[in-house]
């Protein structure tokens, strides 16, 4: 035993424990990677150590096969950590990932069995010149492209890993600093190995795995690493339906989640660093309400491709340690929601068979025109009208039939109406025109004009000829201030009863 021996040993317990602690905290894929990458670390240092305390190449050559066991599963662990840290993902991810397993099983395979093949170890001896004996080999061919695996590994890695550094939140630098650092010191020491400038010839990678394990076990302990990054980032942020974007205090973008990009047409990767204005700008009200961040809630509604939609977009404020460091814009679209209202409210307010008023929706448009035509004094009038005989009409030539009849008049009327004219229906057959800025005389002039169309009108449905009347009852006034709407209705119809009585198709006041 000497004292590197026993160091590997500790750094090899201290890996397993590692990895122990971090399993239990099993949360994640990225944890899982760890735990992983510690175990195989743990079996590189205590197989090294066995080396570094073995005086014959047999039990040299024993303790570089245990390490063979671990270290072709470093690099691939590291891969699979840094991944998932940084929420990289891709097509076909797993079928890589067992690609790289299955790497790494063929070349701890070929480690195992060098002796027979040499492909590995060209061939290996014990160079008894340095403080201890150590193993001392040429390298062979599977050994050289294992050589290019981890630093493409670890390459690899300290690109995400420094890349997510500049993507990520300020919030989460710190952590993605760690695992940017966690990478590049086995990295700089495997370097010096195959340089083969050790110091007295000595693998420093195995001491700097350890160093690199602490290193993120720190950040797994004190800042949460795992359980914050991969779940808050990429599972919830980039997951979540609603669009996102988080400002600093001088409105620049900071961050946003993919369903952003889909809602704000000019947001990309280069948006971010850059002010509000630059990138919201077709969006004027956004804009406005995340500048001021007076109102908490503000619901905007776009036109995209012809089609309008709306979205409700609720800011928040950012704060830590008590101060605020910027704000988030969470925008939901509710095009589907305000479709269905507006639907409903379409439903409530019209007559399925017409496409007119209905009696509720009538009246409420009366009464609005009747208050303005209160306030400015103005004449109104309202025709009361009511096919004659139409029960007939369903007796002869059946429902379906009268309903067409009852679509036939209504876009007769529609024809010969203002655009300022309220159309309602009442009941069956009975219909009502409310006619702003009318005096009774264009009312009946109006009315009787209906009559005559209605009377001319032959309605074709199957084989028949369908020929109706109507009998109109007006009402109309210059004082409007003594009648409400219920009045004008009361009195109309009273003219219409007399239409009735006086003998049908006819104009009655
Ligand atoms: P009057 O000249 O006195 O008004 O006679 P009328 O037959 O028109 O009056 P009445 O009130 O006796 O009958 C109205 C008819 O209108 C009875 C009903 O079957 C028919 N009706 C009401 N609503 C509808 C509808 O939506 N479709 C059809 N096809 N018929 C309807
Ligand atoms: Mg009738
Ligand atoms: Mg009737």
């Amino acid at each position: 035993m000497n004292i590197f021996s026993v160091v590997l040993a500790a750094a090899g317990v201290v890996d397993i424990l590692l990895a122990l602690a971090a399993f239990k905290k099993k949360n994640s894929p990225a944890v899982l990677a760890f735990t992983g990458l510690m175990l195989s670390c743990a079996v590189y240092s205590i197989g090294y150590g066995i080396e570094l305390s073995s005086q014959n190449l047999s039990g040299m050559l024993i303790a570089a096969k245990i390490q063979y066991l671990g270290i072709p599963f470093i690099p691939t662990f590291w891969i699979l950590l840094s991944f998932e840290f940084t929420g990289f993902n891709f097509r076909n991810k797993k079928i890589f990932y067992g690609f790289l397993f299955a790497y790494s099983v063929v070349l701890s395979a070929s480690a195992l069995t060098t002796e027979y093949h040499h492909l590995f170890y060209k061939d290996f001896s014990v160079d008894y010149s340095r403080i201890i004996p150590l193993f001392s080999f040429h390298r062979g061919p599977i050994y050289n492209v294992d050589m290019i695996y981890k630093n493409l590994a670890l390459f690899t890695c300290t690109v995400l890993f420094a890349r997510s550094l500049f993507k990520i939140q300020p919030y989460y630098r710190k952590q993605t600093f760690l695992m940017l650092l966690g990478s590049i010191i086995p990295w700089i020491t495997y370097i010096i190995y195959l340089l083969e400038i050790n110091p007295w010839g000595l693998d420093l990678t195995s001491f700097a795995l350890t160093v690199s394990a602490l290193v993120f076990i720190y950040g797994l302990f004190n800042l949460q690493l795992f359980k914050i990054i991969p779940v808050a980032r990429s599972s919830v942020f980039d997951g979540m339906k609603d669009a996102v974007i988080v400002f600093d205090t001088e409105n620049q973008i900071i961050d946003f989640n993919p369903a952003a990009l889909e809602t704000i047409e000019k947001l990309s990767r280069e948006s971010i660093g850059r002010p509000a204005c630059a990138v919201l700008d077709d969006y004027p009200d956004l804009l406005k309400f995340v500048s001021a961040s007076r109102k908490e809630e503000f619901e905007l509604s776009i036109v995209k491709n012809g089609k309008s939609m709306y979205f409700s977009c609720r800011l928040s404020p950012v704060i830590r340690k008590k101060t605020t460091i910027g704000k988030t814009v969470v925008i939901n679209n509710i095009t589907k929601h305000i479709e269905l209202l507006n639907q409903l409210e379409k439903l409530a307010s019209t007559d399925s068979l017409t496409g007119i008023n209905n009696r509720r929706n009538f009246i409420e448009l009366c009464k609005r025109e009747l208050s303005k035509a209160k306030r400015y004094s103005r004449p109104s009038s309202l025709i009361f009208m009511d096919i004659d005989h139409f029960k007939n009409v369903n007796d002869r030539f059946g429902h379906d039939a009268g309903d067409a009849a009852l679509k036939n008049i209504v876009n007769l009327c529609l024809g010969s109406i203002r655009g300022s004219d309220i159309m309602g229906r009442l009941g069956g057959e009975e219909f009502a025109l409310f006619l702003p800025d009318t005096d009774i005389k264009e009312a009946i002039i109006l009315a009787e004009k209906l009559r005559c169309k209605i009377e001319a009108n032959q309605i074709e449905y199957s084989s028949y000829n369908i020929a109706m009347t109507s009998s109109f009852g007006v009402f109309g006034t210059r004082h409007v201030n003594q009648f409400d709407i219920d009045l004008f209705l009361k009195k109309a119809d009273l003219a219409l009863y007399i239409a009735k009585e006086n003998g049908r198709n006819r104009v009655e006041t």
